[in-house]
């Protein structure tokens, strides 16, 4: 199976297939229903969680031929069209890499030739990377978008774009899928496609997903082309554990395991942090934790034997230095000293240790 290939595989065809985002989809099924969708919408959340599938679902409704309480029929040759990324009526640009006024003015004129009944619908992805000009271009379109066009902007960071865009268009918010309800999709993709799955390369692929369909889905890709055990480089713990031992050595050697495995050192300081942050809301607020039940208890295990004090030192630490790695000619040098005054720092001496080896957070005047 191809990598990828599950995602989109599973990628929802109709709102009622979008999961966890009931607020978004209640408002945009009545608005088709009520003939009120806006010309403008802003569609923000973290990447994975279904932005560009509700834009295609939204285009594919609003020009479906047997459309059905704000649903697509899936199945006229409109919808058969979007669904095959060859529709007249649906252009996709993505701002990450398009973002310059041409592409920009490009889109614009294509906007301004509209069809008689049917719907443009122009789906902006990244739209906070457009550059000052092209967002210029674009915020005159919003300003008086011709008839039956829609935009719809898709983005993982709404505060980068602009207040004057903001203004102009709905905002929909896209959240990150609760864990109960991600698993479950999960097994059922898994079933579905017929994967063998160990339980615990499961838990794991839950884990690096994080709240997100597409990362998790991928995730579930990786583990099941490595025969569905869990692979190495999913395991964090390790460097986690270094930490708590202030063993600089064992932190190192999980570094170059996971780089010999084809982990990019940057990725991984990501991952490192993300890792921290579940270990640091788990002794903050446990009910924010993005993880499966066993998997939540292994990590505030790791988190009360680290102490809190600790788990934010580290985290800063590792935000600077994922701010330097950016433009690092070797950020591989840069993640191994961090690590190692990491696994000196980490010692603190705002901690004192229990006969059991858990270590006691005093507070700090920091
Ligand atoms: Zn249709």
């Amino acid at each position: 199976m191809a990598t990828q290939s599950l995602y989109r595989r599973y990628r929802p065809r109709r709102f009622s297939e979008l999961r966890g985002q009931e607020h978004v989809v209640r408002a945009l099924r009545n608005a088709v229903i009520n003939n009120r969708e806006g010309q403008g919408y802003l569609f923000s959340g973290p990447r994975g969680t279904g932005k560009t599938s509700s834009a295609r679902i939204l285009a594919k409704v609003l020009n479906c031929t047997n459309a059905i309480d704000g649903e697509p029929c899936c199945e006229c040759d409109s919808c058969i069209a979007v669904e095959a990324g060859n529709s007249y009526d649906v252009h996709e640009l993505d701002a990450a890499s398009n973002n310059g006024v041409d592409a920009m003015r490009d889109l614009i004129e294509k906007a301004s030739l509209s069809s008689p009944g049917r719907h443009k619908v122009y789906i902006l992805d990244e739209v906070h990377m457009l550059s000052k000009g092209a967002e210029a271009a674009l915020l005159k379109t919003l300003e008086e978008p011709p008839p039956h066009v829609v935009f719809v902007l898709a983005t993982t960071d709404p505060q980068k774009v602009s207040a004057t865009i903001r203004s102009r268009v709905q905002h929909l918010e896209f959240h990150l899928l609760p864990m109960d309800e991600l698993e479950q999709h999960v097994r059922w993709v898994a079933a579905d496609a017929g994967l063998t799955v160990s339980e615990e390369a499961l838990q794991a692929v839950l884990t690096q997903g994080g709240g997100s369909a597409r990362d998790t889905l991928s995730a579930l890709e990786l583990v099941s082309a490595s025969g569905g055990d869990m692979p190495d480089t999913l395991a964090y713990d390790e460097f986690i554990e270094a930490f708590i031992a202030h063993d600089p050595g064992q932190a190192l050697a999980a570094l170059a395991f996971a780089v010999q495995q084809g982990r990019d050192p940057r990725t991984l300081a990501q991952d490192i942090v993300r890792y921290l942050r579940d270990c640091f809301l788990s002794l903050m607020a446990p009910e924010l934790v993005q993880l499966p039940d066993q998997r939540a208890a292994q990590v505030a295990d790791q988190a009360m034997r680290m102490g809190a004090a600790a788990i934010v030192r580290s985290m800063e630490k590792m935000g600077e230095i994922l701010v330097e790695m950016r433009h690092a000619p070797d950020p591989r040098l840069l993640l191994d000293v961090a690590l190692v005054q990491l696994t000196h720092e980490a010692a603190g001496n705002d901690m004192r240790r229990q006969r059991h080896g858990r270590a006691v957070v005093t507070p700090r005047a920091t």
